[in-house]
């Protein structure tokens, strides 16, 4: 890869997608209500394996349900959510094995507070998955590593800032080996001078295949990394488009007027 941008660009200006085309999350006619809320409406999205999936949307349009809905801690009313052709359980050990299966990295960095930053990656993968302890640490440190934390094993989450805890929280995640990563606005509680850092560990998983769905209002991030833009608004889907191509002739009136005031 000679530039930063995952997708690369034929001669003739055709992107080539990341990703194998193979349907790794499908969700079909998904709607979700809290009381009179109908929250997702309708809801048809493909994230296909090694895809890199960015939702953007204005603030209540339905991004974190839908985020929740993947990984099932929200439930959903009608239609279906299917991982690796298997639709989602609804409870017991099957779902605590999707769990391990769908990462989530959340807005607030979520880490435990009482337990060191190499605790916080193995605890998952010591607990949920069985492994040796010997073992999880040993890939727990290889991981922490990865996000450039590796130092801070020892020291408890309040000591480190919140762009170092967040690429703990993006370690811990990939410490269960997920088949996706979901990121709900990863960066929009971190510190300016730290959103980089973050954003920039996010690219390198892109760039190594991993299939993520990310919730984002970085648009720095999406022109890099995605290899699709879904706008919600109102709990739909109102248009889906490479990012160049939404950022800089969007259709629909909503998503218009929504770049018209972050960009
Ligand atoms: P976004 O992430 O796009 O800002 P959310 O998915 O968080 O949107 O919320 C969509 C709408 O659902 C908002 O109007 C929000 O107030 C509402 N909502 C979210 N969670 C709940 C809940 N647990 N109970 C009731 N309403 C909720
Ligand atoms: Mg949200």
């Amino acid at each position: 890869m000679t530039d930063s941008f995952v997708n690369s660009v034929t001669p003739d200006g055709e992107r080539v997608p990341s990703h194998s085309g193979e349907p790794l999350v499908v969700l079909s006619d998904v709607n979700k209500h809290f009381g009179e809320l109908h929250v997702l409406q309708d809801i048809n999205l493909t994230v296909h394996r090694g895809e890199v999936v960015v939702v953007i949307g204005p603030s209540g349009s339905g991004k974190s349900t839908l985020c929740r809905a993947i990984n099932r801690l929200e439930p959903i009313d009608s239609g279906t959510i299917t991982l690796d052709g298997q639709p989602l359980p609804a409870e017991g050990k099957a779902l605590a094995r999707l769990r391990a299966d769908v990462g989530m990295v959340f807005q607030a960095f979520n880490l435990f507070a009482h337990k060191t930053i190499l605790e916080n990656v193995t605890l998952g993968p010591i607990k949920v998955k069985r492994m040796k302890t010997a073992a999880a640490k040993q890939r727990a440190m290889e991981l922490l590593e990865r996000v450039g934390v590796a130092n801070q094993a020892d020291k408890l989450p309040a000591q480190l800032s919140g762009g170092q805890q967040q690429r703990v929280a993006i370690a811990r995640a990939l410490a269960m080996q997920p088949k996706v990563l979901l990121f709900d606005e990863p960066t929009s509680a971190l510190d300016p001078e730290m959103v980089n850092e973050v954003l920039d560990t996010m690219v390198a998983l892109a760039k190594e295949g991993m299939t993520m769905v990310v919730v984002t209002h970085e648009m720095g991030f999406a022109r890099k990394a995605a290899d699709r833009v879904v706008f919600m608004a109102d709990g739909q889907i109102v248009e889906e488009a490479e990012p160049e191509k939404f950022f800089t002739d969007p259709q629909s009136h909503r998503a218009q007027d929504f770049l018209g005031k972050i960009l």
